[in-house]
């Protein structure tokens, strides 16, 4: 699979970070993580925090999966919203899932302040109706949120106006939010590990997971071979390639990133914008007078249909940009096309998978807020594999699909 279009800004601002070396000869761990993405560097960093031996293993170099494509805005605030989720599997699981989230913004801080370049910032993030007509719902979300607990404003359209110079009916200002360089900070923490001994590996394609009821033997494309107690599947959108059973499905998503912007207002340098209408504009700063702006999601996932769709779909990005900040002096810099699953409930899946058996984890961060999920499943599968309870673990496991 073609995971993306063009270079991502990241690879372009950041440069080759690190490299690791192939695998060339049989190993032995007590857990191996397919996927050098931002889900598999801070599972294997759970994973070895908790005295586990590790070894990690991705086809391409690493990070250069989606994790290079990520617009990488951190949010607790989930797609389907607590409505959505509360509305299909009640307001308890809707809360729990996220409040997990909420944490995890922090602690994807603690981790990150550790990462040389990651570009960890705080931010606040700003929920619009996109439609007079969807404000109701936008306020209604606002407001059972508020009601557990969770610190964020309703604004109404001339606070709205004033703030912002946003021209909508409604909007939630979310107190707890934050953007990262997904790109640097997965590199980062894998270079860390590294330092410390584990094997992370690149280059190296997993060709076959066989699984027995006291280990596992992960076949490499480099005639070398793992053999170890668990298995984490973290191969992003390409962990579907080891299920048989279909459990999310590929869109695209088109990013432009714009030239610097004179006299940027200061709230769009800490301010992550989204809206209510599907698919939406999402919006966030590059750390400097760059704003990153992505949408106009689609289902396209033939790589060669998305490469020659990015210019269109840049243009449109562009021209989004420019009303919602009334200005027709923005300029796009760079612009790239990358996939994304989704699931049917927009839930990430973290745990075995029938057709696998108890040893082979799989760690799909599917949905618009991949790398807050990432977090919460690092965590979560460390206790799986410790043999440890979470309170989600049963909820973000296969048994929804049932
Ligand atoms: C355009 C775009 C915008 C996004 N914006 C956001 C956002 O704003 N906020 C957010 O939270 N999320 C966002 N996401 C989602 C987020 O980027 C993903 O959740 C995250 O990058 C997934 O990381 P990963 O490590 O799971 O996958 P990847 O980064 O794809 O890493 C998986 C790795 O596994 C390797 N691999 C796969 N199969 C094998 C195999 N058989 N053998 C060895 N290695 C294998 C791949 O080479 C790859 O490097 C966005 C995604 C895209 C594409």
């Amino acid at each position: 699979m073609d995971l993306k279009s063009g270079y991502p800004y990241w690879t372009v601002r950041d440069g080759l970070v690190a490299a690791f070396p192939p695998l060339d000869s049989d190993i032995e761990c007590d857990v191996a993580v397919i996927g050098a993405g931002i889900t598999g560097a801070l599972i294997a960093r759970e994973l070895a925090d908790a005295g586990l031996d590790v070894v990690v293993l991705d086809k391409r170099d690493a990070g250069w999966g989606s994790t290079a494509a990520s617009t990488a805005l951190i949010q607790y605030e989930i797609d389907p919203g607590l409505v959505g989720i509360a509305g299909r599997y009640g307001e308890r699981k809707a809360v729990a899932m996220l409040k997990a989230c909420e944490v995890a913004i922090d602690e994807l801080g603690d981790i990150a302040r550790r990462v040389p370049g990651s570009a960890y910032r705080r931010a606040e993030s700003l929920y619009y109706a996109s439609w007079p007509w969807h404000a109701g719902a936008v306020r209604e979300e606002g407001e059972r949120r508020v009601a557990h607990g969770f610190s964020l404003d309703i604004l109404e359209r001339d606070a709205l106006r004033e703030r912002f110079g946003i021209d909508a009916s409604a909007a939630l200002l979310t107190h707890v939010a934050a953007e990262i360089d997904p790109y640097r900070t997965a590199l980062g923490i894998l270079q860390a590990l590294a330092r410390k001994g584990t094997g992370v590996f690149d280059r190296t394609e997993v060709t076959a997971i066989e699984a027995g009821s006291r280990r596992v033997v992960v076949r490499t494309d480099r005639q070398a071979s793992v053999a170890c107690a668990h298995v984490v599947v973290a191969g992003g959108y390409e962990s579907a390639t080891f299920l048989r059973q279909r459990v999310a499905r590929d869109h695209s998503s088109y990013v432009l990133v714009t030239e610097p912007i004179a006299h940027l207002p200061a709230w769009a340098r800490r301010t992550l914008v989204w809206e209510s209408r599907r698919p939406y504009l999402y919006m966030r700063s590059a750390g400097d007078s760059r704003l990153i702006v992505g949408g106009e999601d689609d289902r396209v996932d033939i790589p060669a249909k998305r490469d020659r769709a990015v210019p269109r779909k840049a243009a449109r990005l562009l021209r989004k940009l420019r009303k919602l900040l009334a200005r027709d002096d923005i300029e796009t810099g760079f612009s790239w096309a990358g996939t994304f699953a989704e699931t049917d409930d927009g839930l990430p899946f973290f745990g075995p998978h029938p057709e696998r058996g108890p040893r082979v984890h799989f760690a799909m961060a599917y949905g618009g807020n991949g790398i807050a999920y990432s977090v919460v499943g690092a965590k979560l599968i460390r206790k799986r594999i410790l043999r440890e309870s979470h309170p989600l673990a049963r909820f973000l496991s296969f048994e929804r699909l049932r």
